[in-house]
C-alpha cells in the first residue's frame, strides 16, 4: 500500500491491474477522468524529459540552475 501511495510513475490503473491479476490498462490521455500520475504528465510538458538522463548529470543541471538563481536551494 505504501509502494502504491508514493508511486509518483506508474499509472494507478496499471498498479491495481497487477495487483487484481487483470490485463492493465493504463488511462486515456484525451480523456478527463485520468488519474492524478497521469493527469500531472498531461499538464507538465517537460514531464519526464529527463528521465534518461544519468544521476550525475541531472545533479549538475540542478547546481547550475542553483549557480544562476534560477532554483533556490534551501536546507
Ligand atoms: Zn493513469
Amino acid at each position: 500500500m505504501v509502494l502504491f501511495c508514493e508511486n509518483r510513475k506508474v499509472c494507478r490503473n496499471v498498479r491495481i491491474a497487477h495487483f487484481l491479476d487483470e490485463t492493465p490498462r493504463p488511462c486515456d490521455r484525451n480523456s478527463s477522468a485520468v488519474c492524478d500520475i497521469c493527469a500531472s504528465e498531461k499538464d507538465c510538458a517537460l514531464y519526464g524529459k529527463g528521465s534518461g538522463w544519468k544521476t550525475d548529470n541531472a545533479f549538475r543541471l540542478v547546481q547550475q540552475l542553483i549557480l544562476d538563481n534560477v532554483l533556490e536551494e534551501r536546507e
